[in-house]
């Protein structure tokens, strides 16, 4: 092309990370603290649970796949995420995604993820509690033994479906012959305009009797006001999303003081439009703020990304080497919900791949 539109833009969109570091973040052990279990069925995933369903209108051929998973606008992608919920019929697709999904994971070396679930709607839809929760416990326990990557369970209300959706959430998270073991965490999703954060604390007030850790959206398309809606009335240990905490100075003091880590998401921001642009993500605001910076991949397949290629996005907005990328995935690790000797295992991990690297 010589149309001089096409001349890139010099200093003003400075260059992705060298394939040096690239091969890092390919090999470095990662945790994974904001990632959907619906959301990161991938292609190949999807294509297997439509051959297990040919009356579904979703198409099973891999490349058509790819097409399918192309979103014209947000209705079309929640269209697309829809259909792929109504593929999860039977406990045998649930535990099929859930243990694809791990395989997935394990692929790009991580080695603990927390899984944020949604189970209302699967038992809403007439799949058996006990049935869900046996497949994604037996999904877990295979996926460790033949991936050895870790997972853990978050349990989230669609905050869309309201007070029916929060109260069976909270009770499949709280009742003992219920819950699963994996279980270490409870979160709120779905649309935030017009869903008040507030209205869910009594639901939240059970799940952190019963031991669960906090773990609420917000700021993601609304005001920072959300984000102190979910520190105060939900008490969240950590925030999904947070992008607006940008704007307010004192948020982001208080938030690095008390070691609130934000679950960014980058490509994620970009393709719901809750961020403009890569360049304008407040991604490097948050750092400079001394926040506690943890990088995710939300729901990748459908925003065509994964973990790595948002380690990649973050060495290239926050300017990272190899020790700055090994020092972000050391934050995912301080930021979950392992235990004592879980994180320092995990943390001595990444520095052993650290040290021992040497530029291909
Ligand atoms: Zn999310």
């Amino acid at each position: 092309m010589t149309d001089s539109r096409d001349v890139p833009a010099g200093p003003l969109t400075p260059a992705g990370p060298s394939a040096g570091v690239h091969a890092f973040i390919a090999g470095l052990p990662k945790a994974e603290l904001h990632v959907h279990h619906v959301g990161s069925a991938s292609p190949r995933i999807v294509s297997e649970l439509a051959a297990r369903h040919p009356d579904s209108k979703v198409p099973t051929d891999p490349e058509a796949l790819v097409d399918y998973f192309t979103f014209t606008d947000f209705a079309h992608f929640i269209e697309v995420y829809l259909s792929v919920v109504d593929l999860i019929r039977t406990p045998e697709d649930v535990r099929l995604l859930t243990y694809e999904v791990a395989r997935d994971l394990a692929r790009q070396q991580v080695r603990y993820a927390e899984l944020t679930i949604t189970p209302f709607s699967s038992t809403r839809r007439g799949i058996d509690e006990v049935a869900f929760m046996d497949a994604i416990e037996d999904a877990r326990k295979a996926a460790e033994a033949d991936f050895g990557t870790v997972l853990r369970w978050c349990f989230d209300i669609p905050g869309e479906a309201g007070p029916e959706a929060a109260e069976e959430t909270t009770r499949l998270a709280t009742d003992d012959r219920v819950r699963p073991e994996g279980l270490v965490s409870f979160g709120l999703g779905g649309p935030e305009i017009g869903v008040p954060r507030p209205q869910f604390k009594p639901y939240f007030d059970r799940a952190i009797a019963a031991g669960l850790r906090s773990v609420p959206h917000a700021g993601e398309t609304t005001g920072p006001q959300t984000v102190w809606d979910a520190l105060t009335h939900l008490r969240a240990e950590r925030i999904g999303h947070g992008t607006s905490s940008a704007r307010d100075e004192k948020l982001l003091a208080h938030l690095a003081e008390h070691r609130i880590a934000l679950e960014v998401c980058p490509t994620s921001n970009i393709a719901t439009r809750a961020v403009r642009t890569l360049d304008e993500h407040p991604i490097r605001r948050f750092a400079e703020a001394g926040v506690l910076v943890t990088v995710n991949s939300d729901d990748p397949p459908m925003f065509g990304t994964d973990l790595n290629a948002e380690y990649a996005v973050a060495a290239r907005l926050l300017d990272l080497d190899e020790q700055g990328l090994a020092d972000l995935a050391k934050n995912a690790v301080e930021a979950s919900f392992l235990d004592g000797p879980g994180k320092a295992r995990l943390a001595a991990e990444i520095d052993s791949y650290t040290a021992g690297w040497s530029a291909p």
